[in-house]
């Protein structure tokens, strides 16, 4: 699926005598970040964008200086299905999500992601769609499942557009 989504989003770009627009755009550049995601159970690219700039990127994996979840750093994503079933025991997990790190990226550069737009190559979960809601993001254009339905209920109750390209 994940492969299907990103050969699809790469034809667009192939398209002949096509300028992407804005929003075709800025999701290649979130599957470009998406390249650097080190996370042995899923790969997620992130950006915020403001007034057509991008000011912040991330992508998910273990924290800054942590052994990388590819080398073994996080226990839950290199344990076996049976032992942590996909979508459970998130408290055990190390790596941080990219839509967490696009926002804690923005905060530590100074930089408000308030009345932002989100593009994500992946629906956020519950955690990630709080701070989503908090952080003051009023648009995000997506792709992809993640079997997370209080996270989808949560953005449409802030009333935060939630636009999906792409993909199922
Ligand atoms: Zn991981
Ligand atoms: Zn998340």
């Amino acid at each position: 699926m994940e492969e299907k989504v990103s050969q699809m989003a790469k034809d667009v770009y192939k398209r002949e005598g096509k300028r992407p627009d804005w929003d075709e755009y800025f999701m290649s550049v979130a599957h470009a970040v998406r390249q650097r995601a080190d996370c042995t159970r899923r790969q997620v690219g992130s950006i915020l964008v403001k007034d057509k700039r991008i000011i912040s990127t991330g992508y998910n994996g273990t924290p800054a200086g942590i052994k990388n979840c590819s080398e073994g750093g996080c226990e839950r994503c290199n344990g076996s299905e049976e032992q942590f079933p996909r979508g459970m025991h998130l408290d055990k997990c190390v790596c941080s999500h990219a839509e967490e790190n696009v926002i804690v990226q923005a905060a530590r550069h100074g930089v408000s992601a308030a009345e932002a737009t989100l593009y994500t190559t992946n629906s956020p979960c519950t955690t990630c769609s709080k701070m989503i809601i908090n952080a003051g993001i009023k648009r995000i254009i997506m792709e992809g499942e993640y079997p997370d339905e209080l996270g989808a209920k949560l953005l449409g109750d802030a009333n935060i557009e939630v636009i999906k390209i792409r993909g199922e």
